[in-house]
């Protein structure tokens, strides 16, 4: 029987980060069921190329969090600014499409602009407190042209969860909100620079994402690989692991997902069961593809159309060129679905269509490699259910005394910072209270 202070369910990003501050200080165990550590933050090689599970880029915010990152990362790292565009109307436009319209055909940016203005003097476009629904939001903040050029076919396609349904409390960071003359200086002339939470962001120069990862998972005495927790009884304070056994644990910090964690937890009472059964998602279908005679210095795309199959296609090789053989360039394409499988093949025919519609590509025949990769549990649906089920469960684990954070452990949108952020906020709490 094995026994630890603290149990750590998962090492992804949450984890790793809650297991280096707990490292030499107090006892722990990372359960983390994959061969391999950083969750979705990890890179996979096939062929010569180096992927990551679709792009995974450091937008730091915070200095603690900045410095732990890069000082994990050393001088593997570079600081690249943004070159994000938007392919609508058979023309692209740099992101934020509602900031920079120059590249739309006249009557989009003159539907766009005008909706906007008039939304915004009806002096009812303020940010709103979150609850109000996503499709309703767009239209009263943004006006009917971007909702429709943009907003609405975009989010469709990414959350695959109706939009009338799905709620606003995600939207402050993520979506940037212009001033009216930054959306007419935007449309007729200057390109809106720095809106955005990623105008400038880190990436490391060799081994893609997973280097950070492996630099956090280097030297940590107690992560074990390969061990899956399958049941767990959060008051007697066991786990069950699969092919190992029980092992005891006083404190417990969780990272996998929520919604599985709560179905796990044996002694957890019928409505916490029932409010996390609630919890929805999407999955994502990352495909990656290696391809020769590449052109093109932009990072990533947004694609709102319903004629591409994907929401967003990035060149990874325009991160770090370390990613692909010398003359290749690397893409990962995102396509969601709600939870229905697609027919990869037919999907690969369709995305290399996109690229060639976009002209990013010119023939399937640059194809040299690919690699699928499935996320299933990759955006958290903001609705209703969301809001009355998670005060019910994170008022249970309380009473527990457990955490459960990172992206999926505290099912929200976030990103790899925010959750190193709450793996060494975790772990600090544990070891004030001792
Ligand atoms: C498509 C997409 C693109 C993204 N792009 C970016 C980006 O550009 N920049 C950015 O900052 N963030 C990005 N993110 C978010 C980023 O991936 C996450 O914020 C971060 O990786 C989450 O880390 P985590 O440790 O919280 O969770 P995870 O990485 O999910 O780690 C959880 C770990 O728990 C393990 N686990 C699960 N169940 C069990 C179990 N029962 N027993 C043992 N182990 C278990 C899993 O194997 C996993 O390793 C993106 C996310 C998606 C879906």
């Amino acid at each position: 029987m094995l026994k630890t202070d603290v149990l750590i369910i998962g090492g992804g990003l949450a984890g790793l980060a809650a297991a280096k501050a707990l490292e030499g200080k107090t006892d722990y165990l990372v359960a983390e069921r994959e061969n391999r550590p950083g969750g979705l933050s990890a890179t996979l090689k096939k062929g010569g190329f180096l992927f990551d599970y679709s792009g995974h880029l450091l937008h730091l915010r915070w200095p603690e969090t900045s410095k732990f990152i890069l000082g994990a990362l050393g001088s593997n790292c570079v600081s690249l600014k943004r070159d994000a565009r938007i392919y609508a109307h058979k023309s692209w436009t740099p992101y934020p499409f509602q900031a920079n319209l120059s590249g739309m055909p006249g009557r989009v940016k003159a539907e766009c602009v005008s909706g906007f203005l008039k939304a915004y003097n009806s002096g009812n476009s303020g940010p709103g407190d979150g609850s109000e629904s996503f499709s309703r939001w767009t239209r009263r903040v943004f006006g009917d042209g971007i909702s429709e050029h943009f907003m609405l076919p975009y989010n469709a396609k990414l959350w695959q969860y109706p939009l009338e349904r799905l709620t606003t409390e995600w939207c402050a960071p993520f979506v940037p909100m212009p001033k009216p003359e930054e959306v007419i200086e935007g449309a007729y002339g200057k390109k809106a620079e720095g809106l955005g939470y990623n105008t400038v962001f880190n990436y490391p120069k060799r081994g893609g994402i997973g280097a950070l990862s492996n630099a956090l998972a280097r030297d940590l005495r107690g992560l074990r690989l390969g061990l899956e927790v399958e049941t767990l009884n959060l008051k007697k304070g066991v786990a069950n692991v699969r092919h190992f056994g029980p092992v005891h644990f006083k404190r417990l910090i969780n990272t996998s997902p929520l919604n599985e964690f709560i179905a796990r937890a044996e002694d957890a009472p019928a409505a916490v069961k029932r409010a996390a059964a609630r919890l929805r998602h999407n999955t994502v279908y990352v495909l990656n593809l290696g391809v020769k005679g590449v052109k093109s210095d932009m990072h990533w795309g947004y694609f709102p159309e319903a004629r591409f199959p994907f929401y967003r296609a990035g060149l990874a090789t325009n991160f770090s060129k370390e990613l692909a053989p010398r003359g290749c360039a690397s893409f990962y394409i995102e396509i969601a679905t709600d939870g229905r499988v697609p027919d990869l093949a037919s999907a690969e025919t369709a995305v290399i269509g996109g690229l060639k519609a976009c002209g990013l590509i010119k023939s399937a025949a640059q194809v040299v490699e690919r690699l699928w990769l499935k996320i299933p549990c990759a955006y958290v649906i903001y609705d209703a259910d969301r809001t009355k089920a998670l005060p019910v469960i994170s008022g249970w684990l309380k009473s527990r005394k457990a955490g459960s954070i990172g992206r999926y452990g505290a099912w929200k949108y976030s990103f790899m910072e925010e959750s190193v952020k709450e793996g060494l906020e975790a772990a600090g709490a544990l070891l004030r209270r001792r």
